[in-house]
């Protein structure tokens, strides 16, 4: 590019805004002034990351005119909103959704090959923007995109860490965590509006005033003060002019905080002090499904919730002079308990700031709110230490045990006498030091809580919240998670989407539904042919993925399956482990055997205090290590574990998986949004009984599934009638050996005990997740895919379909649903303003 420029041209042509001056095409010149203005740069001085940066700036303010437009619309027409409050949205990278859902990736395409510039290029250089652990935060950024792509009138909030999840490296074998300092070059995506800064308030006391005519007023005094300043992402629907908004928080110290200690005259410690209430919107906590019941932690929860209430109610208060009809145009979804500090918290306000009564405002919290349970992990229930709580906020505990009175009253009408009613729906556990249970907080304060996926919903009715589930019938409702289609098809597998659309169109990507219409064609030679030649293709991409990243080589031909998720026991990648061990003994015990070649592909992070889970990721680098460099095996058995599993790994990785394992004990897996991506770029599961499977089974067919061990219930009667996992050692020789083989020599290489502990989990500390149980059945069945694989025709009609019948799980349906069950809103899509980019 430069040295044509240069010797083409001169001076004057080495700036954009000459070019600029003269485009046919609004965003090529917003392109063109972005790189000058904006990067600062000329024909000679400009890198690839500056044509990222305008290329996003540019779309930026082609975003920022639609958003301008719906927000007007919204608020025009007083709709009824819903605000989505997520301490994680998991968003990954934003350029190619950004350029689809603006309809312009075929004019960007070809006006930076015009420059020699390829867009593919330009867009790996985007850092994810990892504000999320795992499939809580993707579920939040899905829903996200389908709420604007149908037109819901819907508000995302969130914090804005400086630090997301960190990135990870595999050192030697072992986790390394990096910190994610993903805003270093820069984010062109956010947009900062510090005239939009709330205060936060902690700590301090409570004092009462009685009042003339007898009422009580509560003054919370002596706060220290956080400021949360706002910064928005503009969410873009595709095929459709609505710009919905993410708004994230993020915390600055106040001015009188600054007068104060800089006035003490110790400059350098005022700075000091300064940090720390920037802390709170530091880093994202990088634990997935447990609760830690650190003091940071709950600043960072309140400031979320106290920040994003007093937003809704500046706008509320904008345009309304009551608070009459508030909960008929306002809706506020839970993402799990993390925000449900929002509840007293809403209380406070209409209470101590709007001097309403107790009664009134708790009826019009009930109204507005409503709670997503994720998980039944006793370990991942939140409970706040009463102590930590009325040091932090001290009002908010107040408010608390109002609503606990007033719930227990009613407990005590309807059971009188029943003490272990009242124990199990208290929203205080009295047991081993008092605790606020956030769960019992969310569920007696919201109109409906829901499960992701029907067993995990049933469970909680049964198991979970039984009594909760019978006081309040009709509370719990069942939303079964989904995904994305625009990016968990049309974009991470262009191919697949563009031969799919041209046999059936494209009104897939917006009615997944309609994609069951290729079914109609599973016979046909030509759309199986090319199917199948983009598996393959896919599979070449990511095998070169795969050498670039570990060194490793890996056959084409092979079949690939993929464990790629966060490392936790209940997801079973020792059991995985325990497979591909006993696959890698089979194959050295009949050198010349005829085995299916196959790439066992693992990804995921493990949260950085999690010991096992860091250990096994050791220990799958250690069989990569044995099972790779060994003769015997030559090119029948691969085992990866590709570092720094994300969003953009994952679309690199499912495009080209063959299979798919799903393999959590049943039971423990709320839903899983992994297992549809796999499903709906032609993978086949290999899975338990467990969260979405059971129903993705329902609607492509077991039989073309391969589903194997436990049912939930069997795993009950199991742990009730005395699990013993060394029955299963002592009767089954091959598991014996597996089991062995993790302490005697096989895979430590040299550093003795290494593997110790993971044995011991099975073998002496009762194997809380049932490995051994389901060992068997998970090798037996992980062998009949291999015949099944040999049967090229009958496979290609099963991944056909597994894509053909997965429509089910669109995030679009699912969000359908809340907006009608849940929320009670309706699509407000606004006229679609063609040409006014081109
Ligand atoms: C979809 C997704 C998840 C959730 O995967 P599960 O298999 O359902 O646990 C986690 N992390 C990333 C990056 C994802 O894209």
């Amino acid at each position: 590019m430069k040295e044509d420029y240069i010797q083409k041209n001169d001076y004057r042509s080495i700036f954009f805004t000459d070019k600029a001056e003269e485009c046919e095409s609004e965003l090529k010149s917003l392109f063109l002034n972005h790189l000058e203005y904006s990067l600062i740069k000329d024909i000679t001085t400009v890198k690839p990351w500056d044509i990222y940066y305008a290329l996003a700036l540019s779309l930026r303010d082609l975003l920022i005119e639609r958003w301008l437009r719906t927000q007007y619309e919204y608020r025009k027409q007083d709709v009824k909103k819903v605000y989505y409050l997520s301490l994680e949205f998991l968003l990954g990278r934003m350029l190619t959704n950004s350029l689809i859902n603006l309809d312009v990736y075929n004019e960007v395409y070809d006006m930076l090959k015009e420059m020699g510039i390829s867009l593919e290029d330009i867009i790996e250089l985007e850092p994810d923007m990892g504000l999320g652990n795992g499939g809580l935060g993707r579920l939040a950024a899905c829903f996200m995109d389908s709420l604007a792509t149908q037109a819901y009138p819907a508000y995302g909030y969130g914090i804005r860490y400086d630090y997301g999840i960190f990135k990870q490296q595999i050192v030697q074998g072992y986790q390394v965590e990096e910190p994610d300092n993903w805003r270093k070059n820069g984010c062109p995506w956010e947009i900062n509006r510090p005239e939009l800064t709330y205060r936060v308030r902690f700590g301090g006391k409570v004092i009462s005033e009685t009042l003339p005519d007898g009422r009580i007023e509560h003054h919370w005094i002596d706060t220290e003060d956080v400021l949360a300043v706002a910064w928005d992402i503009p969410v873009p629907g595709y095929q459709v002019d609505n710009v919905n908004n993410l708004r994230l928080w993020q915390a600055t110290s106040t001015a009188e905080f600054d007068l104060e200690y800089f006035n003490n005259g110790d400059y350098v410690k005022a700075v000091e002090k300064k940090t720390i209430s920037e802390n709170i919107s530091k880093v994202l906590y990088p634990n997935d499904n447990v609760h830690l019941g650190r003091m940071l932690r709950l600043q960072q929860e309140y400031f979320f919730v106290s920040a994003t209430l007093q937003d809704i109610f500046a706008h509320w208060k904008r345009y309304h002079h009551s608070f009459n009809n508030f909960a008929d145009k306002i809706a506020i979804q839970l993402n799990d308990t993390h925000p449900a500090l929002a509840i007293p918290e809403m209380l406070r306000i209409l209470i101590d700031e709007e001097r309403m009564s107790f009664e009134n405002a708790w009826e019009i919290t009930k109204r507005c709110f409503s709670y997503t349970n994720h998980t039944i992990l006793p370990e991942a229930l939140e409970k706040w230490g009463i102590a930590l709580f009325e040091e932090l906020l001290p009002r908010h505990l107040m408010l608390i045990y109002q609503i606990n009175n007033v719930v227990m009253e009613e407990v005590m009408r309807l059971y009188p006498g029943d003490l272990a009613k009242m124990r199990n729906l208290s929203i205080i556990e009295e047991t081993n030091g008092k605790a606020i249970r956030m769960a019992q907080l969310a569920i007696h304060s919201s109109h409906t809580v829901n499960g992701v996926a029907k067993l995990h919903t049933k469970i909680l009715c049964e198991r979970i919240f039984p009594d909760l589930a019978e006081l309040y019938p009709g509370k719990f409702q069942n939303k079964t998670n989904g995904i994305t289609p625009r990016l968990w098809l049309h974009t991470c597998n262009p191919q697949l989407a563009s031969l799919i659309s041209e046999y059936i169109g494209s009104g897939w990507i917006t009615n997944l539904e309609e994609i069951r219409g290729i079914e109609k064609y599973i016979n046909d030679p030509d759309f199986r042919t090319s199917f199948a030649e983009v598996k393959d293709i896919n599979k070449s991409h990511l095998s070169r993925y795969i050498y670039r990243e570990t060194g490793i080589r890996v056959q084409v031909n092979s079949l690939f399956d993929a464990q790629i998720k966060r490392l936790h026991e209940y997801k079973r990648q020792l059991l995985n482990v325990m497979g591909t061990i006993a696959r890698y003994f089979r194959i050295k015990d009949n050198p010349n055997g005829n085995f299916v070649p196959r790439t066992v592909i693992f990804a995921g992070k493990a949260a950085p205090g999690y010991f096992l889970a860091k250990r096994l990721i050791k220990l799958i680098n250690n069989i990569g290590e044995v099972v790779n460099k060994d003769p015997d095996i030559k090119d029948r058995l691969k085992v990866v574990f590709l570092p720094n599993y994300c969003v953009s790994l994952a679309e690199r990785i499912i495009p080209a998986a063959d299979l798919s394992i799903q393999i959590s004990t049943a039971g423990y897996e709320a839903s899983g949004t992994g297992n549809m991506k796999f499903a709906l770029n032609g993978a086949l599961t290999l899975g338990t009984l467990d969260g979405a499977n059971i129903e993705m089974a329902e609607e492509i067919g077991a039989e073309n599934m391969f589903i194997f061990g436990l049912t939930a219930e069997e795993v009950k009667e199991l742990n009730q009638s005395g699990y013993n996992p060394r029955s299963y050692y002592e009767s089954d020789p091959e598991l014996k050996r597996v089991v062995d083989s993790l302490i005697d020599g096989t895979f430590e290489e040299g550093e003795k005990d290494l593997f110790l502990p993971i044995w011991k989990a099975l073998m002496e500390d009762g194997d809380s997740y049932l490995n051994m149980a389901d060992f068997r059945a998970f090798v037996e069945t992980s062998n009949k895919v291999d015949e099944f694989y040999l049967n090229r025709e009958e496979w290609i009609t099963k991944a056909i379909l597994n894509v053909a019948r997965v429509g089910k799980f669109s995030s679009d349906r699912a969000i359908k649903e809340y907006a009608d069950d849940i929320w009670g809103i309706k699509p407000l899509p606004l006229e679609l303003n063609n040409g006014n980019n081109s």
